[in-house]
């Protein structure tokens, strides 16, 4: 990243990426969104369907209810905080972003989380967990506590996607790790 760019700017380089081969398939880069002088980073896994189309992240039902989620753990909507993902462009039929791809997008995310400097991240799911914590253990293993990192404290947690899949547990062990980060971000005095 060159001296003096900002989020803005990234976002604008990042729209003609090609540095890998998803760039073929995509509607549109889908960069992040939200406050860029956030204290507080989600992380998700690559953009689905949705994403693609609007080229924003998190607007299908995994986002509505991350969302929600949010705002009744939390009580902030998206203008208090950055929502971005591991991969930036939508892998074909859903499928995983593969390790090629997730290291040709990584310096965005890198740039994201120098520019944004949050004080705390969520990352959701096994993707941005395993990238961020430098782990191959999976979410089950690691959720439950925050991580000092260098310049943030990391709390994992599941992908929305899990949550609505398997509801119950998973949604309610979701909804205490958003408390962790509430606590962490001093929201909740
Ligand atoms: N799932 C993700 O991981 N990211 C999105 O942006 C949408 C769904």
């Amino acid at each position: 990243m060159a001296p003096g760019t900002d989020l803005a700017e990234l976002a604008r380089l990042a729209a003609d990426c090609v540095r890998c081969p998803l760039a073929e398939h995509r509607t549109q880069v889908v960069f992040g969104v939200g406050d860029p002088h956030a204290d507080l980073l989600f992380v998700g896994e690559a953009p689905g369907r949705d994403e693609d189309i609007q080229g924003e992240p998190f607007v299908g039902r995994s986002g509505q209810l991350l969302d929600r989620l949010v705002l009744e753990e939390l009580g902030v909507d998206r203008s208090r905080f950055y929502i971005a993902n591991v991969v930036k462009c939508r892998p074909p039929d859903n499928r995983d972003p593969r390790p090629e791809e997730i290291a040709s997008c990584r310096p965005y995310l890198d740039a994201q989380l120098e520019l944004i400097e949050p004080r705390v991240v969520v990352t959701l799911g096994n993707f941005a967990t395993r990238l961020l914590l430098h782990t191959d253990l999976g979410i089950t293993k690691v959720r439950g506590r925050s991580y000092p990192m260098d310049t943030f404290q990391l709390v994992p947690t599941y992908h929305p996607a899990a949550a609505l899949r398997s509801g119950g547990v998973v949604l309610a062990e979701m909804r205490a790790d958003l408390v962790r980060a509430k606590q962490l971000m001093g929201w909740d005095t």
